[in-house]
Order: structure tokens, then C-alpha cells, then sequence
């Protein structure tokens, strides 16, 4: 029997594509072990992924390179996959197919959406992100960095402006205490002068008992003040103060 060309190219091209199919079956249709289990049967998640119900299953990577390969980060596991990933149904929120299999635990549970609590949570697959789609996410990401970086800005510019205005209070409250130091050091002066005209008369009319030993009348702060031994300067604190007890006593 005669095969046509055309005939030969489909049958060829059908045996490359089931094996394709099969490579990329085998490849990403399996769980890598994200989470130690998975209560989906492996035939089911074969299909969904065949049937591009729910999004190839890949490793996912730390930090997504920056080469050709577009990457797209899972909002449950902060990984990064490529070839897109699945979106809620209700929110359009992405999601790897392994944490959508935890979330959803079994086909037939039914739960809510992680991201809207919308119940009943489902998800579709969509393919990669298109070109417009991914520049309109990068537009939406540069305003919102452009948005913080505005924010940071103010914040600071408001930071320097309470700095500037605590330094001019604080030179305002400096130049006040000087003034007021200044008139109070006028006052001092005249305190002082008063003080010695009337300091004579004072010790004349001193009616308490004169300190009879000179070399027990020492003055304590003058000993601190010179370093002297502080042992030594206890114990002529406790006999001054023994002296002047004794004093009293006579007294009464
Ligand atoms: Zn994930
Ligand atoms: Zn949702």
C-alpha cells in the first residue's frame, strides 16, 4: 500500500507530539514534594494538568532568574514558577497548583478562597502571562514604588523640618537660661556684699559653745577635697561627731 506524504507527516507528527505529551507528562504532573503530603490522587492532577485545568507542576525556585524564562511568584509558598500559574476564580489571585492542592485537600472538598474568602474555592489556568498583561503588572509595580518612594521623602523632609525646629527651640531655651543667669548672678553679687557687711556682727552675737580643741575642728570637706586618707577621715568624722554629742551633753 501507497502512504501519502501528507498522511506520513500527520502520523509522524501525531507519534512526536504523544511522546512530547508523554516527556512533559512525566516531567510536570507529579508533586516535587512541596509539602510532605498530598491527598489528590496522581492520576487526577495527571489530567487537570494535560487538560490545562490546573497549571504544570515545576520545583519552585528562591529567586527567579534573571534570564529569558518569565517567572511568576506564588502568594501561599513564595516560590517562583514558570509557565503562569493558576488564578482564583473568584479574585483572580495566582496560585501554584501544589499549595492549591493543600488548600483544596481532595477534589471533592469544598473550602474558601485563602485571599477573598469567597467559598467554594476554585481555580482555572490560564497559560503564561501575556506581554501586555506582564507590562501592565510592571506599570501597577512601578507606580506603587514610585508611590513609596514619594512617601520615604516626606517622611524625611518632616523628619529634618521637627529637627530643625527642636534645635531653634533649644537655642531659644539656651539664650533664655543665659539671660536668666545673667540676672541672677547680678543678684548674687549684691546678696553677697550684704552678706559681708552683716557677717561681723553675726559671730559677735554667736551665743553657742565655742569649739574648745583646734585640732578636732577640722574641716571635713576641706580633707575630702585634698585626698586624704578616707579611712583616716571616717574615723575623725565619728570623733567629731562623739565631741559634739559630748557637747550637747554638757550643754543640757
Ligand atoms: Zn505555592
Ligand atoms: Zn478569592
Amino acid at each position: 500500500a501507497i502512504i501519502s506524504t501528507s498522511s506520513l507527516l500527520l502520523v509522524m507528527g501525531q507519534i512526536k507530539s504523544k511522546a512530547m505529551r508523554d516527556s512533559f507528562e512525566a516531567k510536570h504532573c507529579t508533586t516535587t514534594g512541596l509539602y510532605p503530603k498530598c491527598s489528590w490522587p496522581a492520576k487526577t492532577i495527571k489530567k487537570l494538568v494535560c487538560d490545562k485545568k490546573l497549571s504544570p507542576i515545576f520545583k519552585g525556585v528562591e529567586e527567579p532568574t534573571a534570564g529569558n524564562v518569565e517567572m511568576d511568584e506564588c502568594p501561599i509558598c513564595f516560590l517562583s514558577y514558570p509557565m503562569g500559574l493558576n488564578r482564583a476564580r473568584c479574585c483572580r489571585q495566582e496560585i501554584c497548583t501544589e499549595c492549591f492542592l493543600q488548600i483544596k485537600e481532595t477534589p471533592t472538598t469544598i473550602c474558601d478562597c485563602p485571599f477573598c474568602n469567597k467559598n467554594d474555592f476554585a481555580v482555572v489556568y490560564l497559560g503564561p502571562k501575556s506581554r501586555a498583561e506582564r507590562e501592565t503588572e510592571q506599570e501597577d509595580q512601578r507606580k506603587v514604588e514610585e508611590a513609596q518612594l514619594r512617601m520615604r521623602e516626606e517622611e524625611i523632609k518632616k523628619d529634618r523640618e521637627r529637627a530643625k525646629k527642636l534645635e531653634q527651640e533649644k537655642q531659644k531655651q539656651n539664650s533664655q537660661e543665659k539671660q536668666s543667669a545673667s540676672r541672677s548672678s547680678q543678684t548674687d553679687d549684691s546678696f553677697s556684699e550684704s552678706e559681708a557687711s552683716t557677717s561681723d556682727s553675726e559671730s559677735e552675737s554667736e551665743g553657742e559653745p565655742q569649739i574648745p580643741d583646734a585640732q578636732v575642728a577640722v574641716d571635713f570637706n576641706d580633707m575630702l577635697a585634698n585626698n586624704h586618707n578616707p579611712a583616716e577621715l571616717e574615723d575623725l568624722m565619728i570623733m567629731e561627731a562623739i565631741r559634739l554629742s559630748l557637747l550637747e551633753g554638757n550643754a543640757n
